[in-house]
């Protein structure tokens, strides 16, 4: 799924991730480079323009801080942006106070309507525990009304259906009829949809709407034809009312076009994400969710998050000095090591430090029992031998192993690895980049 652009704005943000300064002209640069890739990737030019003028307008806003430096902070922005462009807030369906609730489902021929009926149907009586009816109202295309009764068979959905030879405005009123008798909460009608949006069409489902009176109308619309996606989208906003959008076959998008730029141009939200043959393909849409995954960097945006919440500014401030001034001690060390694994598995954190993702480091496991040793032993020295560990020799050794239930020698080992760090830590800040292979050897 979005392939193209993933890649694209990835190695943009690639370029900058690291940076410690950013100029108006690396700004600048980023931003055309994000502009072409949105292009591409057949996002409209009205939502790509205001998109890179909005991010822009933030980055060059940046401040220096010490959670984040400013490459991150550009993705960070990206992320929002992102975010906010395909609707902020995960939008959902309002169910009647008086069940059924009807939604009506309207969109193109071909647009996986049908699809999206049944999967809609699994869907709400999964999650909502719903008992859930549809109405096959689409007479038009050959075959839909019997594949609406197969697979809402599978969803789990009463069907109501009188074949082909009916008005769907007839059937659609009958179907509402005997969800009421039924006590369905919820009924879904598929109506029928034409190669364009032409008036028949439109005539159709007015009369259905005035006829069933449905509390939600939901457009589906095909996520791999792009702009002509959202021109439909935008057709049918100017001459129907509808509510929100679902987004189908997203799993053949490999551009992003449709869902980057439906809700901007329409104003109207994705409800819902289609994205398979298969029934259980389909799920609510979380804007949030899928700019991360058009970032494709997870890791880096949960570090992003928990390193905003974690790092406190002073506390790296005055850390900073102690490196400096080759006054960290093991105490410090404890501190840190208990704040980073009060972050989360170990093995997963290595994966989120910028620049590890990828890197066979990050694929490294990281032994939890071992932290646990480390961590005993701290606790067995006095704070005196916290403070000097190049004190820590013969009897002090032995005393601590016992303490703490290690070996001699694996006192021996931390304080010669502590020490090692120390150097390494001291090189980093001095600008040096650390041999991470003489860390790992100890
Ligand atoms: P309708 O004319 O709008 O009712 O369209 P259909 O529901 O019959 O869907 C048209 C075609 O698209 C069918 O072959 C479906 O199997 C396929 N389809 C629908 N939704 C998806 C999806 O999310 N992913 C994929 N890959 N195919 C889909």
């Amino acid at each position: 799924m979005f392939d193209s652009l993933s890649e694209k704005l990835q190695g943009t943000l690639a370029g900058v991730r690291q940076r410690g300064a950013l100029t108006e002209d690396d700004i600048n640069k980023a931003m055309r480079e994000i502009r072409l890739a949105l292009l591409e990737a057949d996002v409209n030019f009205k939502v790509v323009k205001q998109f890179t003028s909005s991010v822009k307008e933030r980055a060059l806003g940046i401040e220096i801080t010490k959670q984040l430096n400013p490459g991150q902070q550009v993705i960070k922005i990206v992320n929002e942006e992102l975010t906010a462009l395909m609707g902020g807030q995960s939008a959902g369906i309002t169910f009647s106070p008086r069940p059924p609730t009807v939604i009506l489902m309207a969109g193109l021929q071909g647009s996986g309507k049908t699809t999206a009926t049944a999967k809609l149907a699994k869907l709400l009586s999964e999650q909502n525990g719903s008992s859930v009816a549809v109405a096959a109202c689409d007479v038009y295309r050959p075959a839909a009304v019997d594949q609406l009764i197969k697979v809402g068979a599978q969803a789990g959905a009463t069907v109501y259906e009188r074949g082909t030879d009916a008005d769907p405005v007839d059937i659609a009123g009958w179907a509402l009829d005997q969800a009421k008798r039924d006590g369905k909460d919820v009924l879904i009608v598929d109506t029928s949809g034409r190669l364009h949006v032409d008036q028949a069409l439109m005539a159709e489902l007015a009369n259905i709407k005035k006829r069933v009176r449905p509390h939600v109308v939901l457009l589906v619309v095909d996520a791999m034809t792009g702009q002509d996606a959202v021109n439909v989208a935008e057709q049918f906003a100017e001459v129907a009312q509808f509510d929100g959008v679902i987004l189908s076959k997203l799993d053949g998008d490999a551009r992003g076009g449709a869902a980057l730029s439906v809700k901007a141009v329409t104003g109207k939200p994705i409800l819902f994400a289609s994205t398979g043959e298969k029934l259980g393909d389909f799920e609510k849409f979380h804007p949030d969710r899928m700019a991360q995954r058009i970032l494709g960097m997870g890791d880096v945006l949960s570090f992003i998050e928990k390193a905003e919440q974690q790092v406190d500014q002073d506390e790296a401030k005055e850390l900073e000095r102690k490196l400096r001034k080759n006054q960290f001690t093991l105490e410090d060390f404890l501190d840190q090591l208990k704040k980073i694994r009060k972050m989360g598995p170990l093995t997963s954190l290595l994966g989120m430090i910028p620049g590890l993702a990828g890197h066979q480091l990050s694929k490294m496991n990281v032994d939890e029992k071992e932290l646990d040793r480390v961590e005993a032993m701290i606790l067995s020295m006095t704070p005196y031998e916290r403070r000097h560990p190049e004190l820590i020799k013969g009897s002090r050794r032995l005393r601590i192993a016992k303490g703490s239930g290690t070996t001699v020698q694996q006192v021996n080992q931390l304080v010669k690895q502590f020490d090692q760090m120390r150097k390494v830590m001291r090189g980093i800040q001095q600008g040096k980049m650390p041999d991470l292979g003489q860390i790992m050897r100890g």
